[in-house]
């Protein structure tokens, strides 16, 4: 497999706090090709009521319209990172909000719920609430009661962040060389000698970026999407977001972190295949429960379950 995926995932240096682009887009597109046209009908007339919906139309030039909105939308919680209608709590005001949204906050500890390695593993000092909020956003999804604007504004949420949960380093941290905690893999440098121009790097990052070039779309996105899912073809039942976390915990604590003790880590050829590896394996997984869980809340009503 190593070769196949080694071409696929190519790696590139980006600045990024959650799987990157390509990997929500890869995750997108799993899903939305294993959605029936039920539920695609439906998820599109909720992004169709998004206000960001024409920005989606406009970066992309895929033909199928509904489908295009599904994936860019899958990247709305990083975009509005950059986006100067919203605004981070703490350190500026609040923004004008929306119509029909909640509020214009960037809700950056939504992305990530980092328990420690070093601890027993349910403990839970994290500041973010990655864990929630996947069942928060399923819950505002399903109530037929909420506004559109409030479902139009959670489904992106919901998209990415079942994405998310299944970065190993979006559920876990471990305490650093100066005993302080490392941000899941935030605050650990690394050297990763696979990335010539941008050798120098952090750890989070560093996984952050294995999914490929942020800006994959159209034929290339497709035949990744393509090999991924033949490499790695739906196994399990779906499970539920706890599990997805407790995964990537596991994953974290025996997989993510390169050996050693010093300061600054190496990526060895060995690792690097590892971490590749796992990155497409996760990618597929958060794809097919994607597709599960819109089926759960957008599929016909009489499959419809709204107990998530
Ligand atoms: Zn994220």
């Amino acid at each position: 497999m190593a070769t196949a995926l080694l071409s696929l995932l190519l790696l590139v240096p980006s600045p990024a706090a959650a799987w990157n682009a390509a990997g929500h887009r890869i995750t997108a597109l799993i899903a939305w090709e294993r959605l029936d046209q039920g539920s695609k009908s439906a998820l599109a007339a909720l992004l169709r009521k998004h206000p960001d919906f024409e920005r989606w139309q406009a970066r992309s030039k895929d033909p199928d319209a509904d489908r295009a909105a599904f994936l860019e939308a899958s990247t709305w919680p990083d975009d509005i990172r950059r986006d100067r209608r919203f605004y981070t709590a703490g350190r500026a005001q609040p923004t004008p909000t929306l119509k029909g949204f909640p509020d214009m906050e960037r809700r950056l500890g939504w992305h990530y719920v980092d328990r420690p390695l070093h601890r027993e593993r349910r403990a839970r000092s994290s500041p973010g609430t990655l864990d929630r909020q996947l069942t928060a956003l399923a819950k505002v999804l399903c109530d037929s009661k909420r506004s559109d604007a409030e479902r139009a504004y959670a489904l992106p949420w919901l998209i990415h962040l079942v994405g998310d949960a299944h970065q190993p380093l979006h559920a876990a941290s471990r305490n650093g060389p100066n005993g302080k905690d490392d941000s899941g893999g935030n605050a650990q440098r690394i050297i990763n000698p696979f990335q010539p121009k941008h050798q120098s790097t952090n750890l989070h990052s560093y996984w952050d970026d294995l999914p490929g070039k942020p800006w994959l779309r159209d034929k290339r996105l497709e035949s990744t999407v393509k090999a991924l899912t033949s490499l790695y073809p739906a196994a399990a039942p779906a499970g539920e977001p706890a599990q997805w976390l407790d995964e990537s915990w596991q994953l974290a604590q025996r997989a993510t972190y390169p050996p050693g003790k010093d300061a600054v880590l190496t990526i060895s050829a060995q690792f690097h295949a590892s971490a590749l590896e796992i990155t497409g394996r996760r990618l597929g997984e958060a794809g097919y429960r994607l597709a599960d869980q819109l089926r759960r809340l957008f599929g016909k009503a009489g499959e419809r379950r709204c107990s998530t």
